[in-house]
């Protein structure tokens, strides 16, 4: 029996080495393996919770990477859609790349058909302020944008039922001392010109833009602006780019839009959430559940906190705070009655944050 075996061990060896290709040894299992990343924000109200990003850059204007390597990103770190926004006005590369401004788009469109990204025909119009830079999205036509007065760039974006982003109005090449609502944009704003405006770019918050939108019923959006390869610029491991969430009643582009101009929006970033009151909450509520152990100590009941986002949630009700971090079950010691606490890294105005009870 044992001499059975030792043969046929041979005779396999024997077949495999046959079998190879000595001039050309295969060692696929050396290639990295392509892995989306999954990111865990429950759907609410009803509507799907669609991870999206808005602003970035190719080598159709100053961003160093090909327009397919924003879809494979994205793809990765577990977006739905994206729209490339390529500069208008600022082509470093147009010798090179030539001056279509649909380009960027045109060339991205096979790969996210593919990958099943959500991506989004748009550009950057690129002026001094007022009004400074403003992304036309859902486009069906770029070139259009390319013309020398900046009410014209924005009427050609809204002829086509563009959507208007008002970009980093704190960027401080634009505005050094303070982040500032001009005539110009008031004036835009009363002609129907500025639907969104971000409150993240970058790495950059600007509170203050978030009570603007929350006061003139403006949408709240949070972009990456990326001109980098995205995992050189953030932590996409444990981290994540600046995206905004969109409240949509299904995964499409018209849906998207829908929901945009319906200000259906949140932005997310640094473990922050900016938005309206009612869907922060909503996110909260279904992301964090709270059950009562049944135990106490030292006269405080303990109750099993549980997680189940990618957010993690900080807590304080003045004397007591706690955090209860992403994908995890904590124990709170609830003191007395105290049940009312203030959610510290969720902001409904430059320095609101909403309130939930421990039941
Ligand atoms: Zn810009
Ligand atoms: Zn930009």
């Amino acid at each position: 029996m044992k001499k059975i075996v030792f043969i046929s061990i041979i005779i396999s060896l024997t077949l495999s080495n046959l079998a190879q290709d000595l001039n050309n040894v295969q060692l696929p299992h050396m290639r990295k393996q392509l892995v989306r990343k999954a990111i865990n924000i429950p759907d609410i109200l009803g509507y799907k919770t669609l991870k999206c990003d808005f602003h970035m850059h190719t080598v159709f204007s100053d961003g160093i990477v090909w327009p397919t390597f924003r879809v494979d990103e994205a793809w990765e770190e577990g977006l739905d859609a994206i729209a490339i926004t390529d500069h208008i006005e600022n082509q470093p590369s147009k010798k090179y790349v030539g001056g279509d401004h649909n380009a960027s788009y045109e060339i991205a469109l096979p790969r996210a058909n593919e990958k099943d990204i959500i991506l989004i025909r748009a550009g950057e119009i690129t002026r001094e302020m007022p009004p400074g830079h403003l992304n036309g999205l859902f486009l069906k036509d770029v070139n259009p944008l390319d013309t020398p007065h900046v009410k014209d760039a924005i009427k050609a974006a809204t002829d086509q039922g563009g959507f208007i982003l008002w970009n980093h109005p704190g960027w401080k090449a634009q505005q050094p001392d303070t982040c500032l609502w001009m005539e110009m944009h008031q004036e835009l704003f009363d002609a129907g010109m500025i639907h969104g405006i971000e409150v993240f770019n970058e790495k950059e918050w600007y509170p203050i833009a978030l009570d603007w939108c929350l006061d003139k019923e403006i949408a709240v959006i949070g972009n990456s602006d990326i001109h980098d390869v995205n995992a050189h610029y953030y932590d996409v491991e444990n981290g994540h780019r600046p995206m905004t969430l969109v409240f949509a009643t299904d995964r499409s582009e018209q849906a998207i839009k829908e929901a945009m101009f319906a200000k259906r929006t949140v932005a997310w970033f640094d473990d922050k959430l900016a938005g309206k009151e009612e869907f922060l909450k909503e996110i909260f509520r279904k992301s964090v559940s709270f059950k009562d152990t049944g135990k106490e100590r030292k006269g405080k009941k303990l109750i099993l906190a549980k997680n189940i986002s990618d957010i993690p949630f900080i807590l304080s009700n003045g004397d007591q705070g706690f955090t209860i971090p992403k994908q995890s079950e904590i124990i709170v010691h609830l003191k007395g009655k105290h049940s009312s606490y203030m959610v510290l890294n969720l902001y409904t105005g430059s320095d609101k944050n909403p309130t939930i009870n421990i039941k």
